[in-house]
């Protein structure tokens, strides 16, 4: 099974690492449309996140649980609540959570669809924001359906696609207004910024290419 514990560990440790990189340009970012702590919340959140301590859990499932409700106690803004729902729908939907079959029996890349899928459902549900609204959706929505598109062709594949198209949903924003959110106050001079929110989902999807794509370009 690739989309084990250990894999999902080794994908928050990288995130953690990514997000310490560029937290001084996600501050940048929101300091240009909202109050500038979007680098520092998240850095801080993903640094509990990166001490917690594999041994203590059973699964994938219980471990992303766990990481959600670390993000929703400690990033704060509107980030972490949004972060955390989308963990906690991982946590109950990821391959094999829920089943005592091996994941490995069933075909863990589209089940890994799925689960990319609920957590989309979550963060919509709770933020209500749609495509066009420059937030982490724009990045959110579009990588999830590339994943989807290009599941048949393997989880590699998949998630570069999800990594590629987040990427360009998270460049799109730039020209966009803001309609949620703190940067929706500026009404129209939101646009030409892009979302830090965008930008640090862009990078999450990144980090999984390398870490649970075995993408080590
Ligand atoms: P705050 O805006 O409270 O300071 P952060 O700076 O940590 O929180 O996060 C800002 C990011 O949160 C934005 O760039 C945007 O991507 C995202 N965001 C804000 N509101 C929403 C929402 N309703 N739905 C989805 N994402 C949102
Ligand atoms: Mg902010």
């Amino acid at each position: 099974m690739t989309l084990d514990l250990a894999a999902v560990v080794a994908w928050m440790s990288l995130y953690g690492a990514q997000l310490e990189v560029h937290k001084q340009h996600l501050i940048e970012l929101d300091s240009q449309i909202g109050d500038g702590d979007h680098g520092a919340n998240m850095d801080r959140g993903f640094k509990k996140v990166v001490e917690l301590d594999p041994v203590a859990f059973a699964s994938p499932s219980d471990y992303l649980k766990k990481v959600g409700l670390t993000l929703i106690s400690t990033v704060g803004g509107a980030s972490g609540p949004l972060y955390g729902t989308f963990f906690l729908r991982l946590a109950q939907t990821w391959p094999g959570a829920g089943s005592d079959e091996p994941a490995a029996q069933t075909d863990e890349t589209a089940a890994l669809g799925v689960a990319l899928r609920a957590g989309l459902v979550g963060v919509q549900e709770r933020g209500k924001a749609v495509e066009g609204d420059k937030t982490m959706v724009d990045a959110l929505a579009p990588a999830v359906a590339a994943y989807e598109l290009a599941a048949g062709q393997g989880l590699a594949v998949a998630l570069r696609a999800a990594a590629d198209a987040a990427a360009a949903g998270r460049d799109a924003t730039i020209p966009l207004v803001a309609r949620k959110g703190r940067a929706s106050y500026l009404g129209e001079r939101s646009s030409g910024h892009q979302d830090p929110g965008a930008t640090s989902l862009a990078l999450l999807f990144e980090t999984a290419c390398q870490a649970l794509g075995g993408d080590r370009a």
